[in-house]
C-alpha cells in the first residue's frame, strides 16, 4: 500500500531494507546463539546515519520524527528484531530528553546518541516494580548539590553496551508515585556498576542487564525535568515509544511472512506446492489482514503524533524552553490511547503471525537452522515490554472512561 511517505522517508526504508538483506540476515543466527551485541551491524547504521533519524537537526539528527524511528525499527525488525532492539535502544532514552530536557541537557546528550558515538539506554523497571512502577525501591536522596543513588534496577535492554541511561528513583518516598523523578546517569559514574545479564528466549542480540548503584552521586544538572514528575515523564515518553515497539511488530509479522512465503511456494505435498491449499492460503490471507491493518493504524498514530510535536520542538529551539513546557502550550494531543492500540493490534497479531508461519511450514518451521522459530521466540517479547498488553488495555479503557466523563458530564 502506498502510505504517501516523503523522499526521505522512503530513502531511510531502502538503506535500511539493504542493511538488512546484506548485512543481518547472513549474521542473525550467530547473534541469537552468541548473544552478544552486534557492534558491526551498529556500525554499519552509524555510518549510514540513520541512528538519529527520529532527532531534529540541531541535535545531529536527520529532522524526523516518531515516523521515522517507526521506519528504521520496522525494516530492521523484518531482518533480525533482536538485532534491531540491539541498535535502536537509544531512543527511549533520547526520547525523554528531547521532551522534558532543558536547552543544556538536550545540547549535552542529545548529539552522541543521534550520531551513535554513545548509546542510550531507558531503566525503570526493578526486581519488586514491573507493571507497577510506583513500587520502585531505588532511591535519588537529595544530597547538597546533587542525589546519592542507591538500588538496583532490572531487565534494562543495552545494559552494559550503553553509555548513557534514563534512570527512575525515588527523590522523596514518603511521597509514593509523586516522590518519583527522573536522572541521566552516564556509565563510568562512581558506585554504578552491572548485575546479572538474562538469558533470554528471544531478541538475545539485545543485552538486558541489571543495573546497581551503591552510593552512585549524580550531579543535580542530571534531573529531568522537576523532582516528583518522574513517573509523568515515562508515560509521556512510553507515548512516543511504543510505536516503535509496534513498528518491531510489524516488521517481524512482514519479515516472517515473506519468508514463509518463499518456503510454501516452493514445498511440495500431493504432487503440489503447499502454497495452493486453500487452508494454508487463507492463514497467509488472515497473516496479511493482520500485518497491515497494524500498519495503518501505527502510521497513522504516528503521523497524527509528530504532527502535534514538531511545532513543539521548533519552538522549543527557537526559545530556549522545554519541549513538553511547548507542546501544553500549543495544546498538542499526546494521542496516548492510540499508542497504545498501535502496540496492542501490532504485537498481538505479530504473535500470532509468527505461530502460523511456523504451522504453515511444518517440521521444517520448528528446527534452528531455518529462520522462522526465530521469528516467533523474538515476537512474544512485545506483547510484554513498554507496559504489557495488559497494561495498555487498562489505559485504553481508563482513556475511554476519562474521554466519556468530559463529554457527557453527569
Ligand atoms: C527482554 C526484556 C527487556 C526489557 N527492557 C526493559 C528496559 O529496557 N527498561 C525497563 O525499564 N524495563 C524493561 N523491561 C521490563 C518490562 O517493561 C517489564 O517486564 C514489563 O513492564 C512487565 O513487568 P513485569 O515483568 O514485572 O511483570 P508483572 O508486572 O509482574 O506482570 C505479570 C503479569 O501480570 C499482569 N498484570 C500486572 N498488573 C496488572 C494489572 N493491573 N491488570 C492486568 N494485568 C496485570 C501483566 O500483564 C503480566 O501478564 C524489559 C523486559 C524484558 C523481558
Amino acid at each position: 500500500m502506498d502510505y504517501g511517505l516523503t523522499e526521505e522517508q522512503r530513502e531511510i526504508v531502502t538503506l535500511t531494507d539493504r542493511i538488512g538483506r546484506e548485512k543481518i540476515k547472513p549474521v542473525r543466527e550467530h547473534y541469537d546463539v552468541t548473544e552478544e551485541f552486534p557492534w558491526p551491524i551498529y556500525e554499519e547504521i552509524k555510518r549510514a546515519g540513520l541512528l538519529g533519524v527520529y532527532l531534529p537537526e540541531a541535535y545531529g539528527g536527520t529532522g524526523g520524527n516518531t515516523l521515522e524511528a517507526v521506519l528504521l525499527s520496522e525494516h530492521l525488525s523484518q531482518a533480525c528484531p533482536g538485532i534491531s532492539l540491539a541498535v535502536t535502544t537509544s531512543a527511549p532514552c533520547a526520547i525523554p530528553i528531547l521532551l522534558f530536557g532543558t536547552p543544556e541537557q538536550r545540547t549535552r546528550w542529545l548529539p552522541d546518541l543521534a550520531s551513535g558515538d554513545r548509546l542510550g539506554a531507558f531503566s525503570i523497571t526493578e526486581p519488586s516494580a514491573g507493571s507497577d512502577a510506583t513500587a520502585l525501591r531505588c532511591t535519588a536522596k537529595p544530597d547538597g548539590d546533587g542525589y546519592v543513588l542507591n538500588g538496583v534496577k532490572n531487565f534494562c535492554s543495552g545494559g552494559e553496551a550503553a553509555d548513557v541511561y534514563v534512570v527512575f528513583a525515588s527523590t522523596n518516598p514518603a511521597r509514593g508515585a509523586r516522590g518519583i523523578s527522573a536522572f541521566v546517569v552516564e556509565k563510568g559514574a562512581k558506585g554504578f556498576t552491572f548485575g546479572k545479564k538474562e538469558k533470554k528466549m528471544g531478541i538475545r542480540a539485545s543485552p538486558t542487564l541489571e543495573l546497581h548503584f551503591q552510593d552512585c552521586r549524580i550531579p543535580k544538572e542530571n534531573l529531568l525535568y522537576k523532582e516528583g514528575f518522574g513517573l509523568f515523564v515515562a508515560q509521556a515518553s512510553f507515548d512516543f515509544t511504543r510505536p516503535a515497539i509496534a513498528a518491531q511488530a510489524v516488521g517481524l509479522a512482514t519479515g516472517v511472512m515473506n519468508e514463509t512465503l518463499s518456503y510454501i511456494r516452493m514445498r511440495r505435498q500431493f504432487g503440489q506446492a503447499i502454497s495452493s491449499f486453500q487452508a494454508i492460503q487463507h492463514m497467509m490471507a488472515d497473516c496479511a489482514i493482520a500485518v497491515e491493518s497494524g500498519r495503518a493504524l501505527l502510521y497513522a498514530t504516528a503521523r497524527a503524533m509528530d504532527k502535534g510535536l514538531n511545532p513543539a520542538i521548533a519552538k522549543a529551539i527557537k526559545d530556549d524552553t522545554i519541549v513538553y513546557d511547548e507542546m501544553k502550550s500549543l495544546g498538542v494531543e499526546r494521542w496516548s490511547m492510540e499508542s497504545a492500540m498501535s502496540k496492542v493490534v501490532c504485537s498481538d497479531a505479530a504473535m500470532k503471525i509468527a505461530v502460523d508461519c511456523v504451522q504453515m511450514c511444518g517440521g521444517i518451521g520448528y528446527m534452528r537452522d531455518f529462520p522462522i522459530e526465530k521469528f516467533m521466540r523474538d515476537a512474544k517479547i512485545m506483547q510484554i515490554y513498554e507496559g504489557t498488553n495488559q497494561i495498555q488495555r487498562n489505559e485504553i479503557a481508563a482513556g475511554m472512561i476519562r474521554l466519556s466523563a468530559q463529554e457527557n458530564p453527569s
